[in-house]
């Protein structure tokens, strides 16, 4: 048939406005270590998301490794099975061991309900995830972590531009840690930020992802080379001055499948999680038991159309060999979450998808539940 579609495709601006970027970075000769592009874009991005400070990174993993030594965080962890698997791989490259806490049956996001039995003398902070870019129960988690004295590391690489009635969701928690990852909203190619509320706190991360280093002879912590570079940086600049475009057009295509998907027996798109602002940065859909097909029957049958939704998230983070030895990680004390990842599938969306695509989408699943 026609091209094959994927989950995303990657939205790029127009090559030839990259080149004077270029030609920019070729003149200066400077490549790295804050350099112009680099101060640029992270005042830029402040300025549109509506933070008050952002430290870019190489990647959204360095970035959240980063945020957790930034804190301080030891011990023991909070966080979701329901995620990437960078969100708890950054707790072990800390030596903090994770406990998983299962999620919301609405948003598969973190669910506060469940926090405090989870709590022990070694939990030192909360990271939950705005999973698809649709909020977690902040007010929630919020009054959990000052009542236990809890850090609250938001994992929110899904959630760029996504606002609440407070403004950014990138505003609450201690920090924030976006990914700028090819395959999400915004992206550098690689790419990621901490988010953070204080001017100091900005210097010390400044410093984590910088060797560790405050001026030329002196070093102060471990730190790492998390450096986001000035070709990274041109792009994001230059992303930028598309992006208001990309997201207006997802919201297009996610309207598209809310409305010709409210027919179809079986299949339930999940809604988001009260936010002012969403970004579409995904449309995920449960296929429900009175659906003829299993979610990976459907996910098949897709494929045979050229059509390759993704299973995210599964397997859930806890189901995998370096955490499924923890007590917290089985099964029976995640239900939500383990039915959740057997329904789940990501249906494609990025801007360039054409309402004509969403049809064609939509047609062959409709077609399967017939
Ligand atoms: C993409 C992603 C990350 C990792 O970001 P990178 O920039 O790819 O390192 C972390 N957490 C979640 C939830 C993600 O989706």
């Amino acid at each position: 048939m026609n091209q094959s579609i994927f989950v995303t495709q990657p939205h790029l601006p127009p090559l030839e406005e990259f080149i004077p970027f270029l030609e920019e970075i070729w003149a200066n000769k400077i490549l790295t270590n804050g350099g112009p592009f680099h101060q640029q874009l992270e005042q830029a991005l402040c300025d549109y998301l509506g933070v008050e400070h952002i430290s870019l990174f190489t990647n959204g993993t360095i970035a959240l490794v980063t945020a957790l030594q930034a804190l301080g965080i030891t011990g023991e962890v909070i966080t979701t099975p329901y995620s990437f698997v960078a969100t708890a791989h950054s707790l072990l490259w800390n030596g903090i061991r994770p406990v998983f806490v299962d999620v919301d049956p609405v948003t598969l996001n973190l669910d506060p309900a469940r926090i405090e039995a989870a709590i022990t003398s070694e939990t030192t902070a909360i990271m939950p995830v705005h999973c698809y870019g649709h909020r977690c129960d902040v007010d929630g988690i919020r009054k959990i972590a000052d009542k236990h004295g809890l850090k609250v590391i938001y994992d929110a690489a899904h959630a760029f531009g996504v606002k609440d009635d407070r403004g950014s969701v990138l505003n609450h928690g201690d920090l924030s840690v976006l990914s700028f990852h090819a395959t999400k909203v915004f992206n550098t190619f690689e790419g990621g930020a901490i988010v953070c509320p204080d001017l100091e706190e900005k210097r010390r991360i400044d410093q984590l992802k910088n060797f560790g280093f405050v001026d030329e002879l002196t070093v102060v912590s471990p730190g790492i080379n998390g450096k986001m570079s000035e070709i990274n940086a041109a792009f994001g600049l230059l992303q930028l001055k598309h992006i208001d475009e990309a997201l207006s057009r997802r919201a297009e295509v996610d309207a598209a499948y809310r409305e010709q998907l409210a027919t179809v027996k079986g299949i339930r798109c999940l809604t988001g999680g009260g936010e002012s602002v969403p970004n579409h940065a995904y449309f995920p859909i449960l296929v429900q038991p009175e659906f003829p097909l299993s979610r990976d029957a459907l996910y098949a049958r897709l494929k045979e159309h050229g059509i390759y939704g993704r299973r995210y998230f599964y397997p859930l983070i806890s189901d995998f060999p370096m955490y499924r030895g923890v007590l917290s990680a089985r099964p029976e004390n995640l239900p939500v979450a383990t039915d959740a990842a057997r329904k789940i599938l990501c249906l494609p969306i990025y801007p360039a998808l054409t309402l004509q695509q969403v049809c064609n989408i939509v047609r062959v699943i409709s077609e399967a539940g017939a």
